[in-house]
């Protein structure tokens, strides 16, 4: 149990992650609390993309398609991010956007529910997987979306739903679904599942195969340190691959991209699922990131994230009660992912003071705080702190001096 600010100190000093905080090129009098919505940009990263600009690009030009081996990038990387998340290498390619990827996925697993229209999901998922499903539905006649409150949607698995699409670890509150309970649930009532790992891929354990898991799609810039818009990644379970088709028929899904045929023809296995030229620039600097990522050992990382969540939630106990916030994250380690969340109805601008002040978390609607306590950069006197000039921001009522919120600021 850490009481005091020396116990943080020396809890830093004994952790096994500590050398990956210098791996980051982190600003100064930055304590950054947002990494479960853009990660920080590993120090190996400028070096990389300089060399693939330079040597690649600028010397190979278009001969680095086979010389540095750029056309194989989405697999490569795939089978890296495979390993993270407990799935093989085949089954893992990096492409797209996640909501791109959702829209592959969701409508393979439409079409291949015949006699069945239901997209299941919660109500308050993640806006894109919303919006992606009533698209997918849209085009596919006979699919509709169903979007339940939380504690609905385990008894709403029934033999009219195709596909159940959960997010792993919800954006706003943490709550993180029994994976393998939904998904068997979900393989009972004969749908297909799949996974939103976007909130869970390099925070918290997945392993979809131990989970029998369908398909599941994950973001490259969260917790994978992989840039602004880094690609994203999807899984297909190997035995499912061959008998879905994706919607969105490129060439570099096709079985032989090069013979330059005019008949769309699927690759075998994971392939099938690309569409268009892989973004070569993004994909480079994503991979600096995983690779960091695969360094780490996982379970270190979930034990450490869970120090730093009780160490949050403890100081918050003992420093902010009476000041109008709410814990809504669940205390449960096992029943949330790598963030807290607090509420409070001045929530956007406590935040902008605490922005001010070099704490750097982030607001969400209608009056969530987020902070993302990431496991390999952070460290027990970070949260020590954060916690400190929170309590101050609320004790001088700092917030009041900063403005309301602007319409079209990305918050
Ligand atoms: C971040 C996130 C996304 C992002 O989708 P983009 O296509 O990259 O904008 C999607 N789903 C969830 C659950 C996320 O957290």
């Amino acid at each position: 149990m850490i009481e005091t600010q020396a116990q943080a100190r020396a809890a830093d000093a004994a952790d096994p992650l500590r050398v990956f905080r210098d791996r980051f090129a982190l600003p100064d009098g930055v304590i950054y609390l947002d990494g479960n919505s853009l990660g920080p940009l590993p120090r190996a990263t400028r070096g990389r993309l300089d060399a693939a600009l330079r040597g690649e690009w600028g010397d190979g030009l278009i001969r680095s398609w086979n010389d540095a081996d750029w056309i194989a990038a989405p697999a490569r990387i795939g089978g890296k991010i495979a390993r993270l998340i407990g799935a093989a290498a085949n089954e893992v390619v990096a492409a797209d956007s996640t909501s791109v990827n959702l829209f592959k996925l969701l409508s393979a697993a439409v079409r291949a529910r015949p006699g069945r229209g239901v997209i299941l999901t919660e109500a308050g998922n993640f806006p894109t997987d919303l919006y992606i499903a009533q698209g997918v539905a849209e085009s596919i006649p006979g699919a509709e979306v169903r979007a339940l409150p939380r504690e609905e949607v385990f008894d709403a698995i029934d033999s009219d739903v195709a596909v159940v699409m959960l997010t792993h670890v919800h954006y706003k509150t943490a709550a993180r679904w029994d994976m393998a309970e939904i998904t068997a649930r979900a393989h009972a009532a004969g749908a297909l599942m799949l996974w939103d790992l976007s909130h869970s891929a390099g925070a918290v354990a997945v392993d979809l195969r131990a989970c029998d898991a369908d398909l599941a799609v994950g973001c490259g810039y969260k917790y994978l340190n992989g840039g602004p818009g880094a690609p994203a990644f999807l899984f297909v379970a190997q035995p499912l691959q061959d008998g879905l088709s994706s919607p969105l028929s490129g060439w570099m899904g096709h079985a032989s991209a090069f013979d330059f045929s005019d008949d769309y023809q699927p690759a075998d296995g994971i392939q099938r699922f690309l569409c268009g030229t892989p973004p070569v620039l993004g994909l480079t600097a994503l991979e600096v990131g995983v690779d960091i990522a695969l360094e780490a050992d996982m379970a270190d990382l979930a034990r450490k994230s869970a120090a730093l969540w009780n160490l949050f939630a403890a100081r918050i106990d003992v420093r902010l009660a009476g000041y109008g916030f709410e814990l809504i994250s669940p205390r449960d380690p096992a029943a949330r992912g790598s963030h807290i969340s607090l509420s409070h109805p001045e929530g956007y601008r406590i935040m902008q003071a605490l922005i001010a002040r070099g704490v750097i978390g982030d607001f969400r609607d209608p009056d969530v705080l987020r902070f993302g306590l990431t496991p390999l950069y952070l460290g027990h006197e970070d949260v020590w702190r954060a916690v400190e000039i929170l309590h101050s921001v609320m004790r001088d009522e700092a917030w009041r001096k900063q403005a309301e919120r602007a319409p079209g600021r990305v918050t």
